[in-house]
């Protein structure tokens, strides 16, 4: 089984309402063989929400109490954040996920790249809180750029 980021199934759960849909994945779902989540959802936020970045390093270090993840407004979500990461590794154990595919970028599903902190566009090199949980559990995780390029 294949867990996939729910916003690039087409699902609007980004924190602005909208998705961000590649047509390949959706048909994965669309054919049972892959099931969406959504880390954030799942940490307890709803859609629509602030917009959140991890500041101070990068998603493996929020998960050892390096960095925290704080929204737009300024309030400290990382709690929330963790929880998501947890309860979507626990859905990837349950479904004996054999891969899960993020939406690069996101402060917990990037693989890859997350902003910078800074709220201004910019981006570094690192994962999102989930995306390093799930890597630090030995679970395969790629982005949907990745996706694309390994023709699964
Ligand atoms: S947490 Fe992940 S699945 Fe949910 S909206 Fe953000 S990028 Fe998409």
């Amino acid at each position: 089984m294949i867990l996939v980021s729910a916003c690039l199934a087409g699902l609007q759960v980004r924190y602005d309402g909208l998705h961000c849909l590649h047509n390949q994945l959706r048909r994965l779902v669309e054919e049972n063989q892959a099931i969406t989540i959504c880390p954030e959802l799942l940490g307890g936020f709803s859609t629509q929400r602030e917009p959140a970045e991890i500041i101070g390093g990068t998603g493996e270090d929020v998960l050892v109490g390096k960095a925290k993840v704080v929204d737009k407004s300024g309030k400290d979500v990382t709690q929330m954040y963790i929880k998501g990461a947890y309860a979507t590794l626990k859905k990837a154990k349950e479904v004996n996920a054999s891969i899960v595919v993020l939406k690069e970028n996101s402060p917990s599903c990037g693989s890859s790249n997350i902003y910078n902190g800074e709220f201004n566009g910019q981006k570094i090199e690192g994962m999102g809180v989930t995306a390093a949980l799930l890597k630090r559990n030995e679970i395969k995780v790629i982005s949907e750029q990745q996706f694309a390029e390994s023709h699964l």
